[in-house]
């Protein structure tokens, strides 16, 4: 074999895995189209770290973004990588939204996350300009500078002995009697092709695609674009909310509705909004047509907003496998032996929490492979 393993895809979750992984085998690759890390989906988020709160007891989203979380914090001080644990607010306006947050109380502490119920006094001490009649508050919610942790990663990597190889698309996958043969496309677009024992499938929106080059296609694999786009709070108002803020959710989870980020250097953000697109097509235009439905869902917890003080900001689009209003899925990562595919671990589906989630699901992708190489 040409590799032992190969992973393709350099986004947070890509070389989270490969860093783990770079510590035990000394062959491994990562193979990434763009120039560089981080692209894509990483670097087209709310860069927060979730405690966990919403996802349903035993699915993967919940496991691995509770552990996710405290390793990612013990990273961010290992490694002095910019984070702040500043907590977030789940805010309730109105009589029926206080029932439902108690519900939301009750999903997070079956996940093993704290929550403290606050009337509008304590609400008025931490944020004295938002409304809410309740809220959740959550500690262990924070931020992180998404862009620093993926470098540490491809540091680290790099220093284990991994290769990253920017500027390749991987256009074909052959399984052989062991291992695969994969084929890609260099930067001067002559391909190449290459053995490997295993290979990582971490290709965040195109994640179907590369399963489909193995020889999985599977309809519940699809991947459904799903866009979310942002827009800023222009200062001086930037500087009036110090936490997340977060509205009551909608009940099939495509989105966690319009809230307040704040990110490291001090930006406050709305957003995302939750647009299903008719194709996968990699459009991140913002619509500035859409700043009066981002102003009127924030004012409702935002009273000091005027119209004038947003701007259309960026955005990102979320590799869904559920489709637009049907339940939220889980995350999908599997070694693919059940299916004949010995040694391809596909991750599919890894949206929100996949960066708090990225140290845990390295951690979970490694004992995939352990497993599979025992058998
Ligand atoms: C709007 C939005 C907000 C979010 N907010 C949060 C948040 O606050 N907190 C949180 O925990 N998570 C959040 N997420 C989720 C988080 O951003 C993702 O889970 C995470 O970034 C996914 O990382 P990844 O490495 O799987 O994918 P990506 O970052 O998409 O990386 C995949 C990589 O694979 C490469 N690739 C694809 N095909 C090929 C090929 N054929 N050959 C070579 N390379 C290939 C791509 O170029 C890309 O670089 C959010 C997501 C969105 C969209």
């Amino acid at each position: 074999m040409d590799a032992d393993i190969t992973i393709i895809g350099a986004g947070v979750i890509g070389l989270a895995i490969a860093e783990k992984i770079s510590e035990n085998y000394g062959n491994l690759f990562v193979i990434e189209k763009h120039l560089t890390f981080g692209q894509e989906t990483s670097s087209r988020n709310s860069e927060v770290i979730h405690a966990g709160i919403y996802y349903p007891e035993g699915s993967l989203k919940a496991r691995l973004c509770v552990e996710g979380k405290s390793l990612l914090y013990d990273y961010c001080k290992k490694y002095e990588i910019p984070y702040k644990n500043c907590g977030k607010l789940i805010v309730a306006t109105t009589n029926e939204e206080i029932g439902v947050i108690k519900g939301i109380k009750e999903t997070a502490s079956r996940n093993g996350v704290d929550l403290e119920l606050i009337d509008g006094e304590k609400i008025r001490e931490l944020e004295p300009n938002i409304f809410a009649l309740e809220a959740l508050y959550s500690p262990s919610t924070g931020i992180i500078d998404t862009h620093s942790l993926m470098k540490r990663f491809e540091t680290n990597t790099r220093n284990n002995g991994g290769e990253i190889v920017y500027g390749s698309e991987v256009t074909g996958i052959r399984k052989l009697d062991k291992g695969y043969e994969i084929t890609l496309l260099d930067t001067d677009k002559n391909p190449y092709s290459f053995s490997t024992g295993i290979i990582i499938n971490s290709a965040g929106l195109a994640s179907d695609k590369v399963a489909e080059m193995a020889g999985i296609s599977d309809e519940a694999l699809r991947i459904h674009f799903c866009k979310g786009e942002y827009f800023r709070v222009i200062p001086p108002k930037n500087h009036l909310v110090n936490r997340l803020v977060y509205p009551v959710p909608h009940p099939n989870m495509e989105g966690i509705g319009i809230h307040v980020t704040i990110d490291m250097a001090g930006g406050v953000k709305l957003g995302p909004d939750v647009k299903f697109l008719d194709s996968n097509v990699y459009d991140y235009k913002t619509t500035p047509s859409k700043q009066e439905s981002f102003w009127r869902s924030a004012r409702k917890f935002l009273p000091f907003l005027e119209f004038v003080d947003i701007a259309p900001d960026m955005a990102g689009i979320r590799p869904k496998t559920q489709r637009k209003g049907d339940p939220a899925r889980d995350f999908y990562i599997m070694e693919e032996s059940e299916r004949g595919f010995k040694g391809l671990i596909n991750l599919i589906g890894m949206e929100s929490p996949g960066l708090t989630s990225c140290i845990a699901i390295a951690k979970y992708v490694d004992g995939l492979i352990k497993k599979c190489s025992h058998n």
